[in-house]
């Protein structure tokens, strides 16, 4: 604990999942937490009692991503609440978690107009929100974005979706070399299946299934990836960038 002393973080999509597990993380390291959802206003509250019971310091952020406008809407949000907490608006952290996961569409099937969501959210929205992170990001700061094991195993329902994850992956892969010299790093996180708390994984059959696809023969628990992405966001991760970094329990191996 303790090693984001002082540091400032955004979150997309921390209103549950993944996303959730790492602000309680960064939290717990000591980070003033921006918690971003665009429509459970709930959970996300939630995410922030979490942390604030814990003794952390969270706020909540809300912006619908892959829309005109998002970014700059998500920033006011954003500076707004760092503003009134530290007095300025630094940020250090930015994780790229939110993502259109599915759109329920096989690829055969899949409209123009879902594709152009997939890419919308998942795609330009961090690219975007780096590009206006990095603007005043100090050096030591740090961006994660989070890929899937679908951009390295084949699962053909999810072609366009795993078309939007290499896309955030070259995001990383070449910005590492702009960020390098002012002291940031950017990688790529790989999530393999994991317990999202979404109804799919109430379902032991399924769990079953899915769990066989990882090398420890388990579903990842949301808090197996959070802990590599708060790992990314130390001093201790400072010689790492560019990278991917599977995360998905050994499914690729
Ligand atoms: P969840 O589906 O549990 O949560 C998604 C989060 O993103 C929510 O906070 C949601 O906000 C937010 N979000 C979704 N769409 C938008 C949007 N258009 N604008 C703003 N916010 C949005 O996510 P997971 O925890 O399952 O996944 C997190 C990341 O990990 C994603 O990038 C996903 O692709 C990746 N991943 C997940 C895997 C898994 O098995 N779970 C496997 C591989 C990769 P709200 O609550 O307000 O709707």
């Amino acid at each position: 604990v303790d090693r984001l002393t002082d540091k400032t973080a955004l979150v997309t999509g921390s209103s549950r999942g993944i996303g959730r597990a790492t602000a309680i993380r960064l939290a717990r390291e000591g980070a003033l937490v921006a918690v971003h959802y665009t429509a459970n206003q709930a959970a996300a509250e939630e995410t922030v009692e979490l942390i604030e019971k814990e003794g952390g310091s969270a706020f909540t952020v809300r912006a619908e991503l892959g829309v005109p406008g998002d970014v700059h809407e998500l920033f006011l949000g954003l500076e707004r609440g760092l503003k009134e907490r530290t007095g300025d608006t630094r940020l250090d952290i930015l994780v790229n978690n939110a993502a259109v996961t599915s759109t329920g569409a096989a690829p055969e099937d899949l409209t123009p107009e879902e594709f152009d969501r997939y890419f919308a959210v998942n795609a330009k929205a961090p690219y975007f929100l780096v590009q206006r992170a990095i603007g005043q990001m100090p050096s030591g700061g740090r961006i994660v974005n989070i890929t899937s094991g679908v951009t390295r195993t084949a699962v053909p329902d999810q072609l366009a979706y795993a078309m939007t994850k290499g896309a955030i992956e070259q995001l990383t892969f070449h910005l590492a070399r702009i960020l390098a010299p002012r002291g940031i790093t950017i990688n790529s996180v790989a999530p393999g299946i994991t317990d999202n708390g979404s109804a799919l994984f109430d379902n032991p059959e399924a769990v079953k299934a899915m769990a066989q696809l990882s090398a420890f023969n388990r579903v990842g628990e949301a808090g197996d990836v959070a802990d590599v992405i708060t790992f990314l966001t130390t001093d201790e991760a400072r010689w790492i960038t560019g990278a991917f970094i599977d995360a998905t329990g050994g499914t690729l191996s």
